[in-house]
């Protein structure tokens, strides 16, 4: 989706290697996570600074092959290695389909995928996965058993100005980002976690060295280049030529979110999340989420609105693996245009 404004990016963002750089496994053995590249540190904290979306300040950076394997990490850590039963593991429903894969594949002793937080009420310790804007509906979220042997992790994947208004820079004890869904680089699996506290960060660190003993150091330049040139972008915002990325990304999101909200208004068969205007920190705008993912609803008696869509040559993932109801699916808003085209005429073309 964001595929034409790096085009236009050209040499700024291009990265050369040679085949003698980056070759040690090591990148900075001060620091808790050594294999964290110390331009891509800089240009995580820069980046945060200018848009003011998370704290960073006394913070431990672990960088992670996507912030997918930070969750896995993130887990191992808060998981106590001694205890008799594994961890509860939960999130509120709807939930991001693979935690329950990422949690329960290896079949670890350590800990355990136990559903929908909103269910959960065992008197026992839990770790609570609280994913805001939420995959796959888009709200905005707070932690919601509120035990007292509870442990947070805050999956901030979509806390950008393109997909939510910023009200305040996020200050929890792990906090999980990713270039998949800040800049569209899904395929450079990079994501980031702030980490309050410093024998956490070395866990989870411990567990990446286990696991890929650390992360491509390519990858991580790459990143630190697009980072910063996001930056740079926002810094020179004033002067009349330069469109920053989040200007570009933001106008997307609103343009399809329009088209997607005409089409879907055209029939009775679907409806839409409706969210509460509010005004970003970053931008000085004031909108509505524009979630990366549309929660459809299929309205009236059809159960099971993804095998519906498929039959109308529309391909999206069924509520069940959300933990939610068939009537829902999560439709991405993030494919290509033309892709995104052929959706928005599709829908309300279908008659029953
Ligand atoms: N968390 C959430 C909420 C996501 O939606 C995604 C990607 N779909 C991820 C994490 C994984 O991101 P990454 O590509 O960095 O592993």
């Amino acid at each position: 989706m964001y595929e034409n404004f790096w085009k236009q990016k050209g040499e700024e963002t291009t990265v050369v290697t040679s085949s003698w750089q980056h070759i040690s496994y090591f990148s900075d053995i001060k620091n808790v996570c050594w294999f964290l590249e110390p331009a891509l540190m800089s240009a995580i904290m820069r980046l945060h600074k200018v848009v003011g979306n998370a704290v960073t300040e006394g913070r431990h950076i672990v960088v992670g092959t996507g912030s997918s394997q930070l969750y896995q990490a993130a887990l191992y850590a808060l998981s106590p290695h001694n205890a008799s039963e594994p961890m509860n593991v939960v999130s509120a429903a709807p939930f991001y389909s693979s935690y329950p894969l990422m949690t329960d594949y290896l079949k670890s002793g350590l800990h355990k995928w136990a559903g929908d937080a909103n269910e959960f009420n065992k008197q026992e310790p839990y770790i609570e996965l609280v994913t805001s804007p939420n995959n796959p509906d888009g709200s905005t979220r707070q932690d919601v058993v509120k035990g007292d042997k509870g442990i947070l992790i805050h999956d901030l994947a979509y806390y950008w100005p393109q997909y939510t208004p910023i009200v305040s820079p996020a200050d929890y004890d792990i906090m999980l980002f990713t270039v998949s869904k800040s800049t569209g680089h899904a395929g450079t699996r990079i994501g980031w976690a702030l980490v309050k506290d410093r024998e956490i960060a070395r866990k989870m660190t411990t567990f990446i060295e286990i696991n890929t003993i650390g992360v491509s150091k390519d990858s991580q330049i790459r990143a630190a280049k697009i980072l910063q040139a996001i930056s740079n972008s926002c810094d020179h915002a004033n002067q009349k030529d330069v469109e920053t990325f989040f200007d570009y990304s933001y106008k997307l999101m609103a343009e399809r979110w329009k088209e997607l909200r005409e089409a879907v208004n055209k029939t009775e068969l679907f409806s839409l999340p409706d969210f509460p205007l509010e005004t970003c920190a970053f931008s000085s705008r004031t909108f509505g989420q524009l979630p990366a993912f549309a929660w459809l609803k299929c309205e009236g008696n059809v159960d099971d609105c993804e095998e519906f869509l498929r039959k109308h040559k529309i391909l999206t993932r069924g509520g069940k693996h959300f933990g939610a109801s068939m009537k829902y699916v999560r439709v991405s808003m993030l494919s290509r245009e033309k892709e995104f085209k052929l959706l928005t005429q599709r829908l309300p073309a279908i008659v029953s």
